[in-house]
């Protein structure tokens, strides 16, 4: 419950915190503006680094990198269908075909510049346009499952991709490859990245993987921004790298939590929001718990009782019998057993209806079970047949108690449904363990036939020997 409190409670130091953190992700999303002033404050834009294997070495990594997070990207969206998990995984893939071409041209970067520069703004471009269009989708229902591992569909946009490639390599040969369409393509993409952070912001998008969405398009509109002010091979420009790898690592963390979790951005939710949850389960399960502990009571009440009389049945009899004697047979003290057999019972039945003969029934149980208490209960054996376990008990007492319920039910006038008064007796036959055998069967057998002498010596009596 304290979690859950904690959670809810508005307090002054919760509000605080909360815009603390939110002030905390605004200024890690900026951060690279921080390392993007500075270099332009102190480094000749001049300094270069020109050092083709490792920006070869570089792309590849990039590359091989860019595949594996398409690869789990597009798990997730087979998993759970979420537009924007597929416009995801089209950006990185889209991003990963076109950008290959940037390393792998690094060799002609000496005559033939265009060709090498441009696959970096076009890759860039075609991976904000992709990434807006999958923030715009976001929180659409799931594509259904057919369109999740539609072969067509995948292959005509790779053909798109490498149709893209084409289109660059044609454009970068022809008259209108320079600086200015280097920098429209990199302004296309940080005006793609901004306007996917403006998105967010006003459709106040905060799930977590969300927020780590937002910070990684930001470092690539920083990227993009930086790509502006660079010159190939300066600082600024390998700067530019840097910061577009921190947004596509980010990035990619966010897919690899969504992986491991519900592979769905939308729904992987706050350690806040999930420890709310969890105490709301928590108190569910409880309760349910609660419920099932009462209902098996009553379950265990019912499988041990007789619906008529509320007298145990024969089963539970049986049960507690087997104990009792087990326990006499380890502690060597005696207990009683009485046979009860209600007189001429089928008269009752013939003379005042078999309800009436029930009502008797209900009400010798309640005799019984007042002249015997403390002791345990009243057993029904079957119709009109009962037993009484007396434990710690001796024959003569055992005997003393029998003979108090037969003078009770004799001297009791039982209630009819007609309101008339029915005269009842009952038989008793009492067994004592050890004196009468050690064994459920023997002190049954015991009990029954003492119980058949009363019926035979003239019924309302009580047999102990
Ligand atoms: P005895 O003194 O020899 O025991 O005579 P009895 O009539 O009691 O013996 P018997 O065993 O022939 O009859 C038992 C009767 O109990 C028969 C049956 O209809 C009646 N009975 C058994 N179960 C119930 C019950 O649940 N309700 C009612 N009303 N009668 C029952
Ligand atoms: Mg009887
Ligand atoms: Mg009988």
């Amino acid at each position: 419950m304290s979690d859950i409190s904690m959670v809810h409670t508005p307090s002054g130091i919760g509000v605080v915190t909360r815009a603390y953190a939110r002030l905390l992700v605004a200024g890690f999303a900026l951060l690279p503006a921080g390392a993007i002033a500075y270099l332009a404050g102190i480094q000749a834009p001049s300094l270069t680094f020109e050092n083709h294997p490792f920006h070869v070495l570089a792309i590849a990594a990039a590359t091989a990198e860019g595949t594996f997070v398409t690869y789990v990207t597009w798990r997730c969206y087979r998993s759970s269908g979420e537009p924007l998990l597929r416009w995801l995984t089209l950006g990185f893939l889209g991003f990963v075909l076109i950008y290959t071409l940037h390393g792998a041209f690094t060799g002609v970067a000496h005559h033939h510049l265009w060709l090498f520069l441009l696959y970096g703004p076009a890759s860039r471009l075609a991976m904000s346009f992709l990434l807006l269009v999958g923030l715009l989708s976001f929180g659409r229902p799931p594509d259904d499952v057919d369109t999740r591992t539609n072969i067509r569909l995948w292959g005509t946009w790779i053909a798109a991709f490498v149709l893209i490639d084409a289109l660059v390599a044609a454009v970068a040969s022809s008259t209108i490859a320079g600086l200015g369409l280097i920098r429209a393509l990199e302004s296309g993409a940080l005006l793609f990245s901004a306007l996917n952070v403006t998105v967010l912001i006003v459709r106040r998008i905060r799930s977590p993987l969300m927020v780590t969405f937002g910070i990684s398009v930001t470092w690539f509109a920083l990227s993009s921004l930086a790509f502006l002010l660079g010159r190939p091979w300066n600082h600024m420009w390998w700067l530019a790298h840097l910061i577009f790898a921190g947004g596509f690592f980010l990035l990619s963390y966010a897919v690899v939590q969504a992986f491991h979790t519900t592979r769905s951005f939308a729904t992987v939710y706050s350690q806040e929001v999930m420890i709310a949850r969890l105490a709301a389960a928590s108190v569910r399960t409880e309760r349910a718990l609660e419920e099932l502990q009462l209902t098996n009571q009553k379950l265990e009440h019912l499988a041990a009782t007789d619906p008529l009389t509320g007298a145990v049945n024969r089963r539970y009899f049986i049960v507690r019998m087997e104990e009792e004697i087990a326990r006499a047979k380890q502690d060597g003290t005696p207990f009683s057993l009485l046979a009860l057999d209600l007189d001429n019972f089928k008269a009752i039945n013939d003379g005042y209806g078999h309800q009436a003969g029930d009502v008797v029934l209900q009400t010798f149980v309640q005799k019984c079970v007042d002249v015997i208490a403390p002791y345990e209960g009243v057993a029904r054996m079957g119709g009109e047949e009962f037993m009484i376990l007396l434990p710690q008990t001796r024959l003569d007492v055992a005997s003393t108690i029998g003979g108090l319920i037969r003078a009770t039910i004799a001297s009791t006038p039982f209630g009819g449904v007609s309101g008339k008064h029915i005269a009842l007796t009952v038989s008793i036959g009492v067994a004592q363990f050890g004196a009468d055998g050690d064994s459920l069967d023997a002190l049954f057998r015991t009990a029954d036939q003492r119980l058949y002498c009363a019926k035979g010596e003239g019924r309302n009596r009580v047999v102990a020997a």
